[in-house]
């Protein structure tokens, strides 16, 4: 009797033992179980990673990013993907006290694919879960490393974001080669310069009926002449959009002096984006009034392209400081007076087809082809033959049909769009063993 009592107490010690180490070792395996996500960092020491169990959305364990200081942090996932496809990714995300370095408004708790500036909007502050999504384009790639991430591409942030129920899904591409445009006016700016050196300076400009009647002409002149000079390939639908409300702050950046940015606009003209899917945005101001005597903002430029909003085209079209100017009116001796216009959008397409690896002519190479400034139609020769790719000496320099597509992804893509799986968590005991012994085999792969 009393052996047997012994052996059954040391055999629960055992038996208890063990359950302490099965669960230790679960709560230390769900803590830290990322499935086939990889931490990345850009400053160790500063971040934490974790699943939390306490927090959650759904039956599904969070994962959780807390940046104690500022920081880049995302937990990432090489998927593949077809090219030239529309993706769309979603998951939910639940923030505190979210904030960004600089008080950048495009970092935070975002979807993007590393190492681009591909990115969804960033959720910051503090926010009960939310819906996310970010869409792109595969364009030529075969693989994307996708990031749920607490910081940004150029942007760092502190705080703690959790990410919970991760979705991918295939959208169709749009064939459609008309570009839904938009332009916005910008009527008056009215701020304190912070940088440059006209820091400290007060600004305030007004745009005149002739200005807007001006933005107008041209913008309309860019619908009939964009089509003849893609050789129709393509076609524009332009909104004009007057905005009333002041610009309050321009960004300034040595080359190019003061200029109105994505972020600048962002409170002005962001819920127009929101509502219409459009494809490319021009943003109308005056940086300058001689008749004011007001001081000159910038000297070199009267377009200013190549920027983004929220991965659509942007660009700055900048009425002239001489309110007597004639560059944006048309005569028999000026018969090309919507030339920047052209020109800052062609900047996309350039940059389209560069991220796409094309090896095209750089817009501004025009000199190294021999072409010229014409007094009456300027560049308009080699933009023809720069959109019809048939520059002189130039044998397929010029833009291919990829351009034409190469719009924006919107949520018209996923009208009947496919679930695909590559986000997928397992779902029972043999997906989690599976997705284990993966796991230990790539590690032993990367040890060899
Ligand atoms: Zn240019």
């Amino acid at each position: 009797m009393e052996t047997k009592g012994k052996i059954n107490l040391k055999t629960v010690i055992y038996i208890l033992i063990l359950v302490i180490i099965i669960l230790f070792g679960r709560y230390i395996y769900c803590k830290y179980n990322y499935y086939d996500y990889i931490k990345g960092v850009r400053e160790v020491g500063k971040t934490s990673f974790t699943r939390d169990s306490n927090i959650v959305y759904s039956n599904m364990d969070s994962y959780k990013i807390e940046n104690r200081d500022f920081n880049d942090a995302m937990f990432c996932k090489e998927i593949s993907v077809l090219p030239n496809t529309a993706y769309r990714v979603s998951c939910m995300v639940k923030t505190e006290d979210v904030e960004n370095q600089d008080g950048k408004i495009t970092g935070g708790a975002q979807i993007s694919i590393n190492n681009t500036t591909e990115c969804s909007r960033p959720v910051t502050g503090t926010t009960d879960w939310t819906e996310i999504t970010f869409m792109f384009n595969s364009n030529n790639r075969t693989n994307v490393e996708l990031g749920f991430r607490l910081g940004g591409y150029e942007e760092l942030s502190k705080g703690t974001a959790w990410f919970s129920d991760f979705k991918i899904e295939e959208g169709t591409m749009d064939s459609d080669t008309n570009w839904n445009v938009a332009c916005f006016m910008i009527d008056n700016i009215t701020t304190t310069l912070t940088e440059g050196e006209k820091a400290g300076d007060s600004v305030n400009l007004k745009v005149s009926s002739e200005d807007i009647e001006t933005i107008r002409k041209n913008l309309s002149r860019l619908e009939d002449s964009i089509v003849e000079i893609s050789g129709k390939q393509m076609s524009m639908t332009c909104d004009f959009i007057e905005i009333k409300e002041p610009l309050t702050t321009l960004s300034y950046d040595e080359e190019n002096k003061y200029y109105a940015g994505p972020k600048d606009v962002y409170p002005l003209i962001d819920e127009y984006i929101m509502e219409e899917e459009y494809d490319y945005i021009y943003v109308a101001v005056r940086l300058g009034d001689l008749s004011q005597s007001s001081e000159t903002l910038v000297e070199d430029w009267i377009g200013l392209g190549s920027m983004e909003y929220d991965q659509i085209g942007f660009s700055n079209i900048r009425l002239p400081d001489d309110r007597n100017s004639r560059i944006y009116q048309y005569s028999s001796y000026h018969s090309f007076p919507e030339e920047v216009f052209v020109h800052e959008f062609l900047h996309t397409l350039e940059r389209n087809e560069e991220e796409n690896g094309n090896d095209i002519a750089e817009l501004h190479s025009y000199a190294e082809y021999g072409y010229t400034q014409n007094i009456t139609s300027g560049l308009l020769r080699w933009y023809e033959d720069y959109m019809q790719n048939t520059i002189d000496g130039g044998e397929n320099k010029g833009l291919t049909d990829f351009a034409y597509t190469s719009k924006p992804i919107h949520s018209s893509n996923f009208n009947y769009p496919i679930e695909l799986d590559d986000l997928d968590e397992p779902h029972n005991l043999i997906e989690e063993i599976n997705s284990i012994i993966k796991r230990v085999v790539r590690l032993f792969n990367k040890e060899a």
